[in-house]
């Protein structure tokens, strides 16, 4: 087996390596800063300048196809660019539009769709969101009950979404609703390229454990959407969020990258500490349990570039992108753990505290991989998923 990079992988790794370098403050703890509502802006406009230089030099979509405004590249760059963006925790890399809107649209969409909604992503100009989750639909997707009825030449949209990250800053949704109450739930669902800026749509930003800001209520409310934004087939949306909740399943790879990071800074940290004169690095236990988190990142790095390769073949991902889902969830709670144990008092400091250490970025970090056990499908449900189709045990 031959786990090495081709060259031109390699020389493409080193490019974006240096791009970071080049882009980002030399000491650049990620947007930790998003614990504060002034930081929040600063921190989306430097992703906007982010994108726009990622835009420049055709990194946006870079495997997607040219007619589109992609890079026509092998898939395997866009995975090393996103290992690398993520590792440094770089902001204005949306992975919403990147990982489900872009490659949904490429998927489902018409010709003019692809044109309309492609080629803006491509050029860093337009951001999406993803509108499934409802007060009473989570791991229940197919209860939605946001309504979607006919009218002449659109859909009138009436209904509330939950937990949509990022739609506070994004400019479309993807929104699920029911077209056919009359049928059995899963059949009668269409998803809708809905935009953000029509009139009907109300946002509300929902507070959050630790002030990030970045989830929002969604209240559609008499939101005529044109026939023409409907994805795929009109009751036929179920198809689109299969191929959605699959493709978040490789959101664990963005997870695993961040412990990497995480424990890349406490290392540094353990190495510049001195406690009662003697480094930090050589208390038996703190070596014992950085020993025990180098392992696990080791084979969490593996499993994800696994998903990876198999994504990049082509073949279904439904078991191993459960796993890495799962693991880069316990992996970053077992990894921040430690690094809050490390950092003892200081690590629940944040940026704004004189005596903060990191800059604040493990208690962000360790507040944040409570949250992954949840987001783009519990652990419980990636649990059932590996019973069923990777166990072939029975639906409990
Ligand atoms: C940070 C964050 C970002 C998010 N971003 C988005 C977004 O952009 N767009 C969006 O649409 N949604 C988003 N979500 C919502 C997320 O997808 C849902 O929270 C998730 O699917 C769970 O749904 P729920 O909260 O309704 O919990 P429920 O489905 O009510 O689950 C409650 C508990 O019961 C367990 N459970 C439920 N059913 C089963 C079962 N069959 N077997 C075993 N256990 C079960 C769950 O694991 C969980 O522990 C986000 C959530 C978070 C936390």
């Amino acid at each position: 087996m031959d786990f090495r990079f081709s060259e031109e992988e390699e020389a493409f790794r080193r490019e974006v390596q240096q791009f970071l370098r080049e882009s980002l403050p030399a000491d650049w703890p990620g947007p930790v800063g998003m614990f504060h509502e002034e930081a929040v802006e600063e921190i989306f406009q430097m992703g906007v300048e982010m994108r726009r230089k990622m835009a420049a030099r055709g990194w946006i979509g870079i495997s997607w196809p040219k007619e589109y405004g992609g890079g026509g590249e092998p898939i395997m760059k866009q995975m090393i660019l996103e290992e690398e963006l993520n590792y440094r925790s770089a902001p204005g890399y949306d992975q919403y539009s990147m990982i489900l809107a872009g490659p949904l649209i490429l998927q489902f969409g018409t010709e003019e769709q692809k044109k309309r909604f492609i080629i803006p992503i491509t050029r860093g100009e337009e951001r999406w969101s993803i509108g499934m989750s409802e007060p009473n639909a989570g791991s229940d997707l197919a209860a939605l009950e946001t309504r979607a009825v006919e009218e002449d030449d659109c859909f009138v949209l009436n209904g509330q979404k939950t937990w949509q990250s990022g739609a506070n800053h994004a400019d479309w949704c993807m929104v699920y609703a029911r077209t056919d109450p009359n049928v059995a739930k899963h059949k009668g669902i269409t998803c809708f390229l809905v935009s953000l800026r029509s009139p009907g749509v109300t946002i509300r930003k929902l507070e959050q454990m630790g002030g990030l800001s970045i989830l929002n209520e969604v209240f559609y409310d008499n939101v005529k959407v044109p026939k023409e934004n409907v994805l795929g087939k009109v009751n036929g949306g179920w198809n689109v969020a299969v191929s959605s909740l699959s493709s978040e399943r490789t959101f664990g790879v963005l997870l695993i990258n961040a412990c990497r990071q995480d424990m890349e800074q406490l290392v540094r940290y353990c190495r510049e500490t001195y406690v009662n004169g003697q480094p930090l690095a050589r208390d038996p236990i703190v070596r014992n349990k950085l020993g025990e988190m180098a392992i696990e990142i080791e084979v969490g790095h593996t499993m994800a570039w696994k998903l990876n390769w198999l994504v990049a073949a082509g073949r279904p991902i439904v078991i191993e992108g459960s796993q890495c889902r799962l693991y880069g969830t316990a992996l970053a709670q077992r990894v921040t753990n430690v690094g809050m144990q490390i950092l003892g008092l200081y690590g629940q400091l944040d940026e704004d505290s004189k005596w903060t250490v990191l800059r604040g970025r493990m208690m962000h970090s360790y507040l944040l991989a409570s949250a992954a056990g949840i987001w783009s499908g519990t652990s419980e449900m990636s649990k059932n998923t590996i019973a069923n189709f990777g166990l072939g045990l029975p639906r409990g």
